[in-house]
Formats: C-alpha cells, structure tokens, sequence
C-alpha cells in the first residue's frame, strides 16, 4: 500500500463527462489498495472567465477579492469530484482550503504555501475516504482566501505531497508526459522518461507550462517524487504505479538510468515577454540603476537586458524584457522618470518570443549556444537578445517566427522523435 497524490487540471475537469473519467481513474488507484488525497484545478476556462469578471467589476482590482472570485472554480470541480466519487459508491469527501487549512502567506494572487495541517485529512484517508482537495487557494494568517498564482493547483499537489509524506504526486493532464518541447507546436517532440528536477525546473520558468515552476522547485526541496501522465485514458491503461508517464527525478537517479544523455533535453518557448529600448542613456556608473531599481520597486521582474555599445557622445541604448503583463505599467515608470534617467525615448515591442534551450549537458560541454546560433541564421532568424544560464541559453525573436525556430531548433539538436524524423 502506499500513499499518493493525485492532481487533475482544468480540461482533466471540463464537465461531468470528464470528471466521472477521473473519478474511475481515481477509484482504480484506491482499489489498488491506496491511500488517495485528489487535488483538482477549476474547469478549463474557468479561472480566464473569472479573472475576467474582476477586471470588468474594476480595474483596479483589490487582490484579496480576486482571491476570493477566483478560487471559487476549484471548490465547484472539487466538490462535483467528491459527488461523482460517492454516485460510483467510494467514501469521499472534500477538504476546501480553508478547512484544513493550508496556510500560505498573504500575498494575493500570487501566495505561497507556508503549512498545511494535515492531521485530520490523514486520518480521514486511513479510514478509506478519498480526500477531494481544490487546488489554488489557501488561507493567510488573517483569515482570508488566497490564491497561488495561475497554474497553481500544481503547488497545491505537491505541497500536500510533502505534508501528508506521500510516496507519490502524479500530475494528471491532458498530455501523457513532459516532452522534449510543447507537442501541440511541433509533432516530431518526444515523450522523456525521466527529467531532473533541476531541468524540469528550468524548462518550466522559460515557458513549458506543463508544471507550474514553483510545484518543481518545491518538489526538488521536499523530495516529492513527481510523475507527470495523461488522465485521457481507458480503464485499460498502465497503471499509474507502472510509471506510464515522465518522472522528475534527481541528478544521481539520471545518471544511474540514462548514460548517453542527450546535450539539450527541451526547448521552452514563451510568447508573454515584451520588449524595451531606452534610448541615449547617460554611458555612466549609476545610470543602469536607476532605471532598474524603480522597476524592482514595483515588483515587475526584468528578464533578458542588453546595454548597447555605448554612442559617440557617451550615450548608450538599454534594451531589456518584461513580462508582457507588466509592459504598460513599466512603460508609465520609466516615463514619469525620464528626467532622472536621461534617456531619450521608449521604444516597445511586444511581437516579441523567447526560445530557450536547457539541458544539463551543457555544464560540460561547449557548443550549445553556437548550435543555436547558426541554426537560426541558417533559417534567417533574426536574434535580439540573448541570455544564458549554466544549463539554459534563451534568445529573443520576433513572434510569428517562434514556431519555425521552435523545429529548426528541435531538429539541430537531434531531438526528433525518430519514426517521424525526415
Ligand atoms: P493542466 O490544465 O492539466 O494543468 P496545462 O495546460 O497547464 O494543463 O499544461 C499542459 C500543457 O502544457 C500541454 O497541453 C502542452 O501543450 C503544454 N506543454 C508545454 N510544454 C510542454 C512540454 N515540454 N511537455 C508537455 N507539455 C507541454
Ligand atoms: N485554475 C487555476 C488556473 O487556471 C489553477 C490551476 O489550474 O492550476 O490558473
Ligand atoms: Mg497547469
């Protein structure tokens, strides 16, 4: 017997239909002979429909009410879960996120888990109920719903994970596992068994969004074991416990599975980045920082940044991205400080994509970067930035050519999946 997690997204959950799918692939495990804990996210579209009625209800929007709007998707498909699960004659019952609770820090919108008190659900397992959890939301110390940013019923999973000791989070979703990049863009991506959790983690905060980057990270620190699998299944499918889907393992569990690794494992691509220029910058100390710093105040994380050689006249251009999001608002700041910095102009641009590739292959071997380059010149892909990390290198290129590069890219670093490869 062991104790599992099991997590359904939003089109896992689109209707009652979908959600009787997932309740007989949730009785299947308990009659495994498991202890079962279901996080569940709202129903596709759901949060999107939600976020929408705040922003027209105001604009402005108090972030503690939009919890409050917001979360309420995960408590319908939680308890139509429970329902289903007790029409199909299984003890069940749900756990809405205050009740347990699971505390998290009072940042709105986009909270953190900090303790779940897990006693009674445990409890409640044992005694063969299977436990319905709405994913996103939590309680903050002063008693008030909270939401964990969007994606975020993933962290939910994993944090239950960790609290309830359990011997597995399985990721349901509606594709069967972690690809060597988006499946839905290029046909020829292949399936991995296996990614570590430093790669996983990575390939999620550039853009893979099949996991939400902080369920990764908090998996890596609690040593959730992760498998990542599709809940569009028959009843005739292998079993969750036969390791169907991808597990994100550690680096030592790699190296004991897969000796030929391949240099790059995935490549990410995220279209919510836009960019900007600051024209004829003072070329001296201070002057990057003060158009950094007003940014960082107002919490707007700067990705990728460039300082141009600087001009004849001891000027400069400073080129960096944001996120797509945050382009007005720091747009406005920069403006209201344009005598501070001394630029000259603003000049943005939001068709605008970062293609990233990750690996950790890349630590020992050099020639990655170089790969990328030359396969994108060869297409006539224009490069506008450039960053790297020890296991990542990201350019930025104009959008309508993120598909194309996307292949190109697949294809240079030898990850076709090989019946479809030309
Ligand atoms: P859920 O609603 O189950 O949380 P998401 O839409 O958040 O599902 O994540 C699943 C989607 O992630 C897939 O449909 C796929 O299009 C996308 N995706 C992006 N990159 C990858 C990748 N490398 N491997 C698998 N799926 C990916
Ligand atoms: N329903 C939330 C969202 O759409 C959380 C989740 O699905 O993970 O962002
Ligand atoms: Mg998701």
């Amino acid at each position: 017997m062991a104790r599992i997690v099991m997590k359904f997204g939003g089109t896992s959950m689109a209707g009652t239909e979908r959600i009787r799918r997932v309740a007989s692939i949730v009785r299947r495990q308990q009659a495994a002979g498991h202890e079962v804990a279901v996080v569940v996210s709202a129903m596709a579209g759901e949060t999107d429909r939600l976020v929408n009625f705040c922003r027209e209800a105001n604009p402005l929007y108090d972030p503690a009410e939009y919890d409050v709007v917001v979360a309420s998707g995960e408590q319908v498909t939680s308890g139509l879960l429970a329902l289903t699960l007790q029409a199909m004659g299984c003890k069940a019952r749900s756990w809405l996120g205050w009740q347990m609770p699971i505390h998290t820090v009072e940042a709105h919108a986009k909270a953190r888990v900090t303790a779940i008190d897990s006693d009674a659900l445990v409890a409640s397992m044992q005694a063969g109920e299977i436990a319905v959890i709405p994913g996103f939301q939590g309680l903050s110390a002063d008693n008030r719903i909270t939401t964990l940013g969007r994606g975020g019923s993933d962290t939910s999973a994993v944090a239950v994970a960790a609290a309830i000791g359990a011997d597995r989070c399985d990721i349901y979703t509606d594709v069967d596992g972690v690809y060597t990049t988006d499946p839905r863009i290029v046909s020829r991506a292949r399936k991995l068994n296996h990614v570590t959790y430093e790669e996983m983690l990575e390939l999620a905060s550039v853009g893979a969004k099949v996991l939400q980057t902080r369920s990764v990270s908090l998996a890596m620190k609690e040593n959730v074991r992760v498998q990542v699998l599709s809940s569009f299944i028959g009843d005739d499918a292998v079993p969750a416990d036969e390791l169907p889907g991808t597990m994100i393992v550690s680096d030592e569990e790699m190296e004991g599975l897969d000796m030929e690794r391949q240099l790059v494992t995935g490549i990410a691509l995220d279209k919510n980045e836009a960019k900007l220029i600051l024209t004829r910058v003072p070329d001296r100390p201070g002057a990057v920082s003060t158009i950094f710093a007003p940014l960082a105040d107002a919490s707007i994380n700067v990705d990728m940044i460039i300082q141009n050689v600087g001009r004849d006249k001891g000027e400069t251009d400073v080129t960096f991205t944001v996120p797509l999001a945050d382009l007005a608002r720091a747009q406005a700041l920069l403006e209201d400080k344009r005598d501070e910095i001394g630029f000259n102009r603003i000049i943005t641009d939001s068709d605008v994509a970062k293609i990233s590739v990750v690996g950790v292959g890349m630590k020992s071997h050099a020639g990655v970067a170089a790969t990328m380059f030359k396969a994108l010149a060869d297409r006539g892909i224009n490069i506008q930035a450039i960053s790297t990390s020890e296991i990542k290198v990201s350019v930025l290129i104009e959008e309508a050519e993120t598909e194309l590069a996307v292949r190109v890219l697949h294809t240079a670093y030898g990850l076709d999946a090989e019946d479809e490869a030309a």
